[in-house]
């Protein structure tokens, strides 16, 4: 066996079946494993690597950083976090930024924000977070319990307590479930990523809007995977008419270093005061240069290619041998297969092609900056396993 193999079976914990694969390097779209074997990566490390392996301008970004000093903690200023957090802003039009290191402990501190706003507003027992059913939050007790979906939570009881799950595109339901309980918060993924690469309606999104605004609940967008261009636009809550007080985001920020960022709307602007919220790590230096790098890359030029690559791929899958169904928005693709999703995903990496799975369907995440020639042979590879495998 290869040793690398050997070695991580034995001593990290077994919480991840990898595949059977080696990866050494990356440059662009293209992967190498460790025998010289070529990949098409269609997956971004689930949606992080946003702009590719070995991007030019991240890695001098970094570069430059680190030489510079790689942490300070958040006892002092630095120029790269103030400088992405004016970025986010002016990119949503909201007003101020938290950072962390990941997509939970993002949604963790738009949680503490909203039941803090709730709290101080109507009152301390105004702390229930909606969330909707086939959701997914992360992986922490309090998001884990934000998230939808009962298998993520069996023999992990007591979750945090105070989160509702109501069903998706069912406004009557989510009236009800406003009406039932002292709500804080709605959160929503404008696009379900582990839930399948489901799209909301628009009606249900708009409807959340109205019923939110209208009863002072605030609105928390989880951007985590649909955020940073994935969709087309710089934020998916953008190509819907909804107005969020919170926007979490990760995945994508950092182009393949942790971050997790928190935006504030002017509602929500001053709710954490000095001592409320904090992390360690949060604004490093490194990493805000590296989301800097990636955020300033997001221009409209990037974002039309997107929505062009985005149509290129719905209209090769479209009624392509052995697809019951596509769904998602710009280069996050659900492709319901006729036969099992992880026997297609398994070929696909036999023929050099790494994609993800969501549920049931074939999950594709690219980079937004994928090269034609690759991607277009990486969906006639995808094609024609989905044709062979009916
Ligand atoms: C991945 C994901 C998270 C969790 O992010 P981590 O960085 O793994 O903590 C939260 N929300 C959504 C929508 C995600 O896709």
């Amino acid at each position: 066996m290869n040793s690398t193999f050997e070695l991580d079976k034995t001593y990290v914990a077994p919480t991840y079946n990898r595949f059977p694969v080696e990866i050494t390097s990356g440059k662009g779209s293209l992967l190498y494993d460790i025998n010289g074997k070529e990949y098409i990566d269609m997956g971004s490390g689930i949606g992080v690597t946003s702009l590719g392996f070995a991007n030019e301008d991240w890695i001098n970004a970094i570069e430059k950083q680190i030489r510079l000093v790689q942490h300070t903690s958040n006892l002092y200023y630095t120029a790269p976090c103030a400088n992405l957090a004016k970025v986010l802003c002016q990119k949503t039009g909201l007003k101020k930024v938290f950072f962390s290191n990941s997509g939970a402990e993002a949604n963790e501190c738009a949680i503490k924000a909203a039941r803090k706003y709730a709290a101080e507003k109507k009152g301390a027992d105004y702390n229930i977070i909606v969330t909707l059913e086939g959701s997914f939050h992360g992986r922490t007790l309090t998001t884990l319990a934000a998230t939808g979906q009962a298998h993520y939570h069996e023999l992990f009881n007591p979750l945090t307590p105070g989160f509702v799950h109501t069903p998706i595109n069912n406004i009557k339901a989510l009236e009800e479930t406003l009406k039932n309980n002292k709500v804080a918060a709605i959160m929503l993924e404008c696009v379900q990523g582990e839930g399948g690469v489901i799209t909301l309606e628009a009606d249900f999104i708009n409807a959340i809007n109205n019923l939110a605004k209208e009863n002072d609940i605030i609105i928390i967008v989880d951007e985590v995977q649909t955020g940073n261009g994935r969709t087309g636009k710089m934020y998916a809550y953008m190509n819907f008419s909804i107005t969020p007080d919170i926007v979490t985001t990760a995945k994508g920020l950092g182009g393949g270093l942790p971050i997790g960022a928190t935006i504030f709307g002017a509602k929500c602007q001053n709710v954490l005061s000095f001592g409320d919220h904090g992390s360690t790590y949060g604004g490093n230096p490194v990493v805000c240069a590296a989301a800097l790098s990636v955020v300033n890359q997001i221009n409209d030029s990037l974002l039309a290619e997107v929505t062009e690559k985005s149509n290129y791929i719905f209209n090769q899958l479209k009624g392509a041998k052995g697809v019951k169904s596509l769904s998602g928005m710009g280069l996050m693709v659900g492709i319901e297969p006729t036969s099992n999703a992880s026997d297609i995903v398994k070929k696909c990496m036999e023929k050099g092609v790494l994609c993800l799975t969501a549920k049931n369907k074939v999950r594709l995440l690219p980079a937004l900056n994928i090269g034609w020639p690759q991607l277009e042979k990486a969906i006639l590879i995808i094609k024609q396993v989905l044709g062979e495998n009916i």
